[in-house]
């Protein structure tokens, strides 16, 4: 559509026009009702029943649509739920190929859940075209990547991997949830799927769970939306609202967040117990030149290793405004020890092989002052 990001953020697609509420309510109304009558024997009044469609859920959807630029999106009860909804696509034998370097949740699922119903997963590194080809398999249906990937920032090429895909008839599945539709589009660069959870930048305030899932076939859609209604791992009402409240200040929040991330990972650096700091905004991060190919930013995580496992222990001990805390993406900052808590399930010779270590530390940086955030850090690094 001709509007930028930012206006769509707020309208969607509605070409500047709001959604058509009752009463010209601007603000999405939350239609908490499980059930829509019927005006007559086969007749609907576009709704017939929350798990498979509900009005405020659909406005959320086609927001993240429009701003993926996917022929659907499908709103779910968290990210976790998504990324199970996609499984539901595969058959016994089939086999995916991920990123070794994936958010511990997806890990636990494929390694669990998919190994039990018989898919099978090999984790490479992506961003090594070669040993993602080397990995396809007669059986291979998919590549599943994270880029940034999390919490090791290591940057995959998505048109590279969609041409690997495109070759093999394989579909090419990005977990977009580090950069949220503000700052990447993966579906524009050759993806197939995207997955987010809406928890993080999306919703942005730390207060609700939501997932996505968009997809730009739409045949592919229609196979989404049956599996998405005869699963059930459907979004409510008043979640959708608030996540659509928190798409309004998307554009802002992300700006503000990677103005701030920017300023403490070059501050992180130049402090003597850090020895590693890696964020896709510093010039010699190692993936920044594709990063930059096929994002509009680089977002606020931040991943940093320090000089031994009493400095991080005591800095999660001792921040302040800072919380120690699982998650991402909201205006609040916060601090993840992940060798304890989000990669906790990822083997150990995995987390050893990636540097996921008792030094390592992933910060989300919110919308606080910087400088506080600054003053923060500097105190709990003494
Ligand atoms: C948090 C997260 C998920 C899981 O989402 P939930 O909303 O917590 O279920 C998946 N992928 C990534 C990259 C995440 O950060």
């Amino acid at each position: 559509m001709g509007y930028d990001t930012k206006t769509r953020c707020i309208h969607g697609d509605n070409d500047g026009v709001l959604f058509d509420h009752p009463f010209g309510a601007v603000s999405t109304p939350i239609y908490q009702s499980a059930t829509f009558a019927h005006p007559g024997v086969g007749e609907t009044s576009g709704h017939n029943y929350s798990r498979e469609s509900n009005p405020t859920r659909s406005e959320l959807e086609a927001i993240v649509s429009s701003l993926e630029g996917a022929a659907d999106t499908v709103a779910t009860s968290s990210g976790m739920a998504a990324i199970a909804l996609f499984l539901e696509l595969f058959e016994i034998g089939d086999h995916l190929i991920c990123s070794e370097d994936l958010y511990g949740g997806s890990v636990r699922l494929f390694d669990t859940n998919g190994k039990g119903h018989g898919l099978q997963f090999s984790y490479v590194d992506t961003s090594d075209l070669r040993a993602v080809e080397a990995a396809i398999r007669p059986s291979t249906r998919a590549i599943f990547v994270e880029t940034p990937s999390n919490p090791t920032m290591v940057v995959s090429d998505l048109e590279a991997l969609s041409n690997l895909a495109r070759a093999h008839g394989l579909l090419l599945v990005a977990d977009n949830t580090f950069l949220s539709p503000y700052f990447c589009n993966p579906l524009r660069h050759g993806a197939d799927v995207v997955i987010h959870s809406g928890t993080k930048f999306l919703a942005g305030h730390n207060d609700t769970l939501a997932g996505f899932l968009s997809v730009k076939d739409p045949d592919m859609a229609q196979r989404i939306r049956f599996l998405y209604k005869t699963t059930g791992s459907c979004l409510s009402p008043f979640d959708s609202f608030l996540v659509i409240r928190g798409i309004k200040t998307l554009a802002v929040r992300m700006e503000r967040q990677q103005e701030n991330a920017l300023r403490i990972a070059q501050w992180l650096r130049l402090q003597p117990k850090v020895k590693r700091v890696l964020y896709v905004g510093l010039e010699d991060h190692p993936g920044r030149e594709v990063h930059e190919r096929q994002t509009t930013g680089y977002g606020s995580m931040i991943s940093f290793e320090v000089d031994s496992s009493q400095t991080a222990v005591r800095l999660l001990e001792r921040v302040r405004l800072i919380a120690f805390a699982e998650s991402l993406g909201g205006v609040e900052s916060l601090v993840t020890y992940p060798l304890l808590q989000t990669h906790g399930d990822v083997p150990a010779e995995t987390r050893e092989r990636l540097g996921i270590t008792d030094r390592f530390l992933r910060l989300s940086i919110g919308i606080e002052d910087v400088g506080d955030l600054i003053r923060d850090l500097e105190q709990a690094l003494q």
